[in-house]
């Protein structure tokens, strides 16, 4: 596999979880096209990268939503190990990219320059601040947008298009008009329902939520993700199907889906 060029876009869930959910890792998402992308890099993503078979050494873009640790701090553990693997152990990567709304370079500069042994990797480092444009990665067109999660927090949902598939990612968000416009109807769409429908909470969407942005969008598929553990006490997949009449999974670990 390794080398050949995809001609179809491939999601795989690294994390369906939050934080400390007992048997789901935090959000991750592994998109392979012709490049190797991850959305978001949470806590137990990365072992469940290198469960895939994924070479994590031709990761070449990160897609950072925000920086909630949920999202962020395999990062760190990733890097770590790329500094070992080509200073220590002869091994060569591309450069790397590491993409995130308006925040991300002060962040990514402060953790290179504080972190031990963090400064001066012997592979090229871009950090990139998005906000609505639309930009390349290869063959596959990236279009990040605001959405709405945490007052005063910059948050950026993603839609990806490859060979003409195209999937959303929400990142964590509130329902939103951006999120139904980025969600128009895209082949999938991975959605943050950290709620049941019936427990509806705070910054997030709720299953309905999720089946409201669906419809409205008319997605081809929906996938609920980022789930607390009181998510997974409910039925949210028939939650969001009373919204929402197209296709709905539930995501679990290591799911992929061929887009
Ligand atoms: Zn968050
Ligand atoms: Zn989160």
């Amino acid at each position: 596999m390794s080398g050949a060029v995809s001609q179809t876009m491939r999601l795989t869930i690294l994390g369906s979880g939050t934080n400390v959910h007992p048997a789901r890792a935090a959000a991750g998402y592994l998109v392979q096209t012709d490049h190797t992308l991850l959305l978001d890099f949470g806590p137990r993503t990365l072992m469940n990268l290198i469960k895939t078979g994924v070479d994590r050494h031709q990761v070449t873009h990160i897609l950072f939503s925000h920086f909630h640790a949920d999202h962020f701090s395999d990062f760190i553990t990733f890097f770590f190990d790329a500094l070992i693997y080509t200073k220590h152990e002869g091994g060569r990567r591309p450069d790397l990219t590491l993409i995130g709304p308006r925040g991300t370079t002060s962040l990514i500069e402060s953790i290179m320059a504080t972190f031990p042994s963090f400064s001066k990797p012997p592979f090229r480092v871009h950090i990139r601040e998005v906000e609505g444009r639309s930009f390349r990665i290869g063959d596959t067109i990236v279009t990040p947008k605001p959405v709405v999660h945490v007052p005063d927090l910059n948050c950026v949902g993603y839609r990806l298009e490859y060979r003409k598939k195209t999937v959303v990612y929400s990142g964590d968000a509130q329902y939103c008009d951006n999120l139904v416009r980025m969600c128009r109807e895209a082949d999938v769409a991975v959605l943050d329902c950290s709620f049941p429908a019936t427990k509806p909470g705070p910054v997030h969407m709720h299953a309905g939520d999720c089946g409201r942005v669906a419809r409205e969008a008319g997605v081809g598929c929906l996938v609920l993700s980022h789930l607390y553990p009181v998510a997974d006490r409910e039925d949210v997949k028939a939650q969001a199907a009373e919204e929402y009449g197209g296709r709905i999974r539930k995501g679990t670990d290591l799911l992929a889906i061929q887009i």
